[in-house]
């Protein structure tokens, strides 16, 4: 059954549920209204009744054989009854009705109440005698019966409506739904890439779902792409210097490298070799960081991290001005050791490969952030930079993984990674604690 239909019929059900009680609670709120209504009748006739039988049994022996016909109504009778319940007198005609009614005294425990079809009220007599007043509750089953007609006919007439307008709006509410359904359909037979997700109309919790849905698929796509043109630039990395490899073996054993020559070819055929085991070892490193490496944590002092630093970067300093500021007061930092002194050495591999001989580089700890910076050529796109493959400056030897690999461990470490740069005067990389340096 669909969500629609299954919704429609929880409605239904609740909605006849609530229409039963709601005239359940109406009767019984009518009749409770109605017999209020003929107590406070009989309590009118009460007092103009008790007086005149105050006066009647002032003297107990002198009877009074009949009442005051202005005094009795339609609907209410007056029985007087003495303190075992027995019969005194009544009010004629309707009085006549009531002495046949068994055990008088049971109106005796009660002031006011209802018995079998009459509601009825007691009032002393002085000490001896009570007069029952009675009302004859078939007058008001009338009343009743049109209020309740009413409050039926109104339901039902509600009902119709509310049947009638119900099931489109329950439609369009689920509209949503029925669009993400569809899309998912679309996205399992022909993938994400051209799929569009519509924004969300409404605010509310179908609305969520869809924004989020969209999201979804929107970062799905990102993703899908990046892996695209990811495993394009790898196999571009590592074509370039198989082909060359594979060239050069084909001479080789076609003889037509010898003596010198052969030893510097099978050089480079070394060095081509070592580079694609660089290239796959970053590749590794890239990919391990953002599946899920679990990395160790613990706390260390920032300037023994900068010492390690400043002992396997000394030959910096033969070329370029190398400064490492230890702080005066040194800091805790938390995180992976490794993994952070990873990102680090990139970061100053990359300072010494991208600043002119004689250029300063420093390393240096800031408001939560270590600083690496140069005084190299600058950046220009301070966004890319990160990207994986995307390179600047290609005079140098490189692949273009460093910073990506530097954002990964970021990134997995909850750091922040800030670039300042300009074009020709050099560039500071931040690493920060804090999200926002
Ligand atoms: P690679 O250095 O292997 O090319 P990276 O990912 O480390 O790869 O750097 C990407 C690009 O960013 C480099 O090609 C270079 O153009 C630029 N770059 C990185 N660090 C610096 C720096 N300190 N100064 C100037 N340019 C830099």
């Amino acid at each position: 059954m669909s969500l629609n239909k299954k919704l429609l019929l929880l409605f239904i059900s609740l909605y006849l549920l609530s229409i039963a009680l709601f005239t359940l609670v109406s009767l019984v709120a009518i009749r409770h209204v109605l017999i209020g209504y003929a107590y406070g009748y009989m309590e009118r006739y009460a007092n103009p009744i008790v007086e005149f039988y105050l006066e009647a049994y002032k003297d107990v022996d002198k009877r009074i054989g009949s009442l005051a016909e202005d005094l009795a109504s339609e609907d209410i009778g007056a029985l007087v009854v003495d303190r075992e319940g027995r019969l005194i007198s009544f009010v004629p005609p309707f009085g006549e009705e009531m002495v046949n009614l068994p055990k008088l005294e049971v109106f005796l425990k009660e002031k006011r109440g209802v018995y079998e079809n009459y509601a009825f009220l007691t009032k002393k007599v002085g000490e001896k005698y009570t007069v029952i007043l009675l009302f004859r509750l078939k007058s008001i089953q009338k009343v009743q019966d049109e209020l309740i007609g009413f409050v039926v006919l109104t339901a039902s007439i509600v009902s119709i409506f509310i049947l009638i307008l119900v099931p489109p709006i329950i439609k369009r509410f689920l509209e949503p739904l029925g669009y993400l359904t569809s899309i998912s359909q679309k996205i399992s037979k022909e993938g994400p890439l051209g799929v569009e997700v519509a924004e969300a109309k409404t605010e509310d919790e179908l609305g969520q779902l869809q924004k989020a849905y969209k999201d979804m698929v929107d970062r799905l796509k990102e993703v899908i792409t990046w892996q695209v043109n990811f495993m394009r630039d790898i196999t571009h990395a590592l074509n370039t210097p198989l082909t060359y490899i594979k060239g050069q073996i084909e001479l080789i054993s076609e003889g037509f490298y010898k003596g010198e020559e052969l030893k510097a070819v099978l050089q480079k055929l070394l060095q081509q070799t070592n580079r694609m085991e660089t290239l796959i070892k970053k590749l590794i490193l890239l990919m391990r960081l953002q599946s899920e490496v679990p990395l160790s944590h613990r706390t260390f002092y920032i300037n023994q991290l900068f010492a390690e630093l400043e002992e396997e970067y000394e030959f910096i300093k033969e070329s370029h001005v190398f400064r490492v500021e230890y702080l005066l007061e040194d800091a805790l930092w938390e995180g992976d050791y490794d993994y952070l002194k990873l990102a680090l050495a990139n970061l100053l591999e990359n300072a010494y490969k991208y600043t002119p001989k004689g250029g300063f580089i420093r390393l240096y700890y800031k408001d939560d952030c270590i600083v690496v910076e140069d005084s190299g050529v600058g950046i220009e796109d301070k966004e890319k930079v990160f990207e994986a493959f995307y390179r600047e400056n290609k005079e140098k030897e490189g692949f273009g993984l460093g910073l990506a690999i530097v954002k990964a461990i970021a990134q997995k470490q909850g750091l922040s990674i800030h670039l300042e740069s300009e074009k020709g005067k050099g560039s500071r990389f931040h690493l920060c604690k804090r999200l926002n340096p």
